[in-house]
């Protein structure tokens, strides 16, 4: 495996970060502040940095495919480092048009929409005119195993009925959001792999409600929150289902193996930056007649956060590597290691950064409140740490019939 960048990738990587010099992190506090004080409002700089963005060419970077004017084709591999300079700030992917849940949204589309659902749907989303949210999971059931979600898709003439409760379908209440895709069953009597469908609503559709925002540690997630839904007896086109029915699980599983890159990435460029903090703010203070960064505990904090990041980083790459080259079916238990291990190596990193900062650490004046709160929120979302480790031991006790034990350790010497 060699994850050298291409001169193309390294000539990137810069302009991402003059970029975010220039334009993003001068506007950090601003950011900050206005999140805080106007949690339902859209920051009055973003369309203006969101059309610097497009010009700079640095738009719609995450899409693995050439979509001619409105993305470069990047491979996972390439696209991996720029998300990681982009999770320095937790705001800055959306400038990009590279924030979630747009990204898995527009990949379900792209993948799989039909030409008019691209038309009416992809083509906004990927000019950044529109935003999105996923709907799948539910209050009343544990939706960590999908096969239990219970909203009803009913086939009736031209159109389909929807009943059901959603929660935590984050940016669901954005001000600009257009476009809701839902997971759903269409034959809850079916096998249990084909019951559910994926199909597109309206937010504006008549028996939508957005019940309420629910705050994560007791805030509310600027600016689209993540709502809770009602859907009651909501028409919608037959026309809007995604694919054909009983083919949920399958879309599901196209939609998440990138995704996962782009948030383990971001987690890194978090932890990256966490860790300069760290370093520098040891330098700057003295306790006992002695500066903090020469006691042992202190740079054992350091020395194995560094360690952490650079195994998450690698693991990440290959995983990333691995989609582009053998497809995500063949990555799957990559994909499963980098979602165990990247959230809870920022939560680690950052834990240890929040003591070595004292009281300042839980301020906001520095964002070590806010990447601990993603790295957190990264645990469940998406699916529990549990869920993915139950997963792939299952895999690895399953495949382990088929190798000869000699293969892995014995062979090799
Ligand atoms: C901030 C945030 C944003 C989110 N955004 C979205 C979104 O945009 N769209 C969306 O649809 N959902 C979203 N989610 C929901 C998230 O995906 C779910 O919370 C998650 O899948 C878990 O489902 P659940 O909450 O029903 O927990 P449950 O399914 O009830 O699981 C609870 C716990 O049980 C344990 N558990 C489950 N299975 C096993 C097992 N096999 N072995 C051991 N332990 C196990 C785990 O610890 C798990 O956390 C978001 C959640 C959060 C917190």
């Amino acid at each position: 495996m060699n994850f050298q960048f291409t001169e193309k990738t390294q000539e990137r990587i810069h302009t991402i970060r003059d970029f975010m010099d220039t334009h993003l992190f001068p506007l950090e506090k601003a950011y900050r502040d206005f999140a805080l004080t106007s949690p339902t409002g859209v920051f009055p700089q973003m369309e203006g940095l969101k059309a610097k963005a497009k010009a700079a060419g640095l738009w719609n970077l995450f899409l693995p495919e050439d979509y001619g004017d409105f993305s470069p084709g990047l491979t996972n591999l390439e696209y991996a480092p720029l998300a990681q300079e982009m999770g320095k700030l937790t705001w800055a992917s959306e400038v990009f048009n590279c924030g979630a849940p747009d990204t898995g949204n527009m990949e379900v589309l792209a993948k799989y929409g039909s030409p008019e659902q691209q038309e009416q749907w992809l083509k906004p989303l990927l000019e950044g005119k529109i935003r999105s949210a996923f709907l799948m999971t539910e209050p009343q059931v544990a939706s960590s195993d999908a096969r239990n979600i219970e909203t009803s898709i009913v086939r009736q003439g031209d159109e389909y009925v929807i009943n059901g409760r959603k929660w935590w379908s984050s940016q669901a209440l954005h001000p600009h959001v257009g476009c809701y895709i839902l997971l759903g069953k269409t034959d809850p009597d079916g096998p249990p792999h084909a019951q559910q469908s994926m199909i597109i609503v309206p937010p504006d559709a008549e028996g939508v409600t957005r019940v309420r925002s629910l705050p994560v540690f007791s805030e509310h997630h600027f600016p689209g929150g993540h709502a809770e839904i009602e859907l009651k007896d909501v028409r919608v086109p037959a026309n809007n289902l995604i694919l054909g029915e009983g083919r949920g699980f399958e879309i599901a599983q196209g939609r998440l193996g990138p995704g996962r890159i782009h948030h383990c990435m971001r987690l890194i460029g978090m932890a990256e930056r966490t860790l300069k903090y760290m370093c520098r703010r040891v330098k700057e203070r003295e306790t006992f007649g002695k500066s903090l960064s020469s006691y042992s505990s202190i740079r054992q904090d350091i020395a194995r956060s560094a360690c952490e990041i650079e195994q998450a980083r690698l693991l990440t790459l290959s995983a990333a590597d691995t989609i582009d080259k053998k497809g995500i079916k063949e990555a799957k238990e990559l994909i499963s290691m980098i979602k165990i291990v990247a959230p809870k190596m920022v939560c680690d990193v950052v834990d240890r950064a929040m003591q070595i900062f004292g009281g300042k650490g839980m301020t906001n004046d520095i964002p070590l409140v806010e990447y601990y709160t993603t790295g957190r929120l990264l645990r469940l979302a998406d699916g529990p740490d549990e869920v993915h480790m139950y997963q792939l031991g299952r895999n690895l006790i399953k495949n382990s019939n088929t190798d000869s034990i000699r293969t892995q350790y014995l062979d090799e010497v």
